[in-house]
């Protein structure tokens, strides 16, 4: 049975509360940041919709539906996604899709469709998708979630009811993802490599790059001092997830600038003097620089580009050392 993380609890009871009253829309558009939760609150609303004997409007976890939706076997309940992370929904997947939503419920009441990431689906896939938006036949949902509403087809969106979804404050996200790493200091290090999404930053416990970032960031010392050139630092970071390093600079940088602008310590206490000592000797300046080359990179990768990542990093370190590389072309 999936549970909603806490900083969603109140959106749940609203969309269970709009569904009890026959009020949410057939197509229902769920928007948030990536790593915060959208995929668990969309699970926990459909189970709750299937669920036969709901306890307080939630799944109760314990009859037959809840058993079916959890091993995701339940013949009204389809769920989308890429193969791969990262890899498009193609149209054939979505033909299955629309077939699906045109028959009437084996089950329950209803038919119900997650689709996460809608903005995996590709531009055809998309267009297969909209006559079932717009008409999906009678109690049948369709809930698409996003991180990047602006990759779907405007046609998509019309089509949907948008519901946006904020990030939890970052109290309320420490205080979760404490409970679930069991030390407040890892906990800061992971929410503040993670750019404050829980979720993101439960996937990092435990990854590679995250029990390597002190090794990353002696590297980009060592580099400001001089001491090996980009090609040779770059080396260190190319061979880990890409996304999570490009994180975990961008992280570094706005920490690192905050400290400089406002002398806050960085959040990752661990390896909170290395990071200062970063700051002071980059300068606000290419930090700022760093930070914006950072983020051009990650919606790079997040447009669906595969970058040469040898390239890539060089390019970035250079920034870093005050060498405009002109980062265009890798
Ligand atoms: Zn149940």
């Amino acid at each position: 049975m999936q549970v909603a993380a806490p900083w969603h609890r109140k959106v749940l009871q609203e969309l269970l509360t709009q569904h009890k009253e026959g009020r949410l829309p057939h197509a229902l558009l769920l928007c948030g940041a990536k790593g915060t939760g959208k995929r668990r609150l969309a699970k926990a609303l459909l189970e709750a919709i299937l669920c036969r004997s709901p306890v307080g409007g939630l799944a109760c976890g314990a009859c037959q539906t809840c058993h079916l939706s959890a091993a995701g076997s339940h013949p009204d309940l389809v769920v989308l996604q890429p193969e791969e992370e990262g890899k498009a929904i193609r149209i054939d997947p979505v033909r299955a899709l629309v077939e699906f939503c045109s028959l009437t419920p084996q089950y329950g009441d209803y038919r119900l469709a997650l689709v996460a990431p809608a903005e995996a689906m590709n531009r055809n896939a998309q267009n297969a998708l909209l006559k079932t938006l717009e008409e999906p036949g009678n109690n049948t949902l369709l809930l698409l979630l996003s991180d990047q509403p602006g990759r779907l087809l405007a046609t998509v969106r019309s089509r949907c009811q948008l519901r946006m979804l904020e990030k939890p404050n970052h109290g309320v996200a420490l205080s979760w993802l404490t409970d679930q790493v069991g030390q407040p200091e890892r906990a800061a290090a992971l929410l503040s490599l993670a750019s404050g999404a829980p979720l993101r930053a439960l996937s990092l416990d435990g990854s590679e790059w995250f029990a390597e970032r002190e090794k990353l960031l002696k590297q980009c010392l060592s580099l400001l001092a001089g001491r090996v050139p980009a090609s040779m630092a770059a080396q260190s970071f190319v061979k880990l997830d890409v996304s999570g390093v490009l994180d975990a600079l961008y992280g570094w940088s706005h920490d690192g600038l905050q400290y400089l602008a406002r002398g806050r310590e960085p959040e990752d206490q661990q390896l909170s003097e290395l990071l200062k000592k970063l700051a002071d000797r980059a300068g606000s300046e290419r930090l700022l620089a760093f930070a914006e080359q950072v983020a051009r990179c990650r919606r790079w990768l997040a447009n669906g580009n595969n970058p040469n990542r040898d390239l890539m990093f060089e390019q970035l370190l250079l920034v870093l050392v005050g060498v405009d590389a002109g980062v265009s072309a890798f």
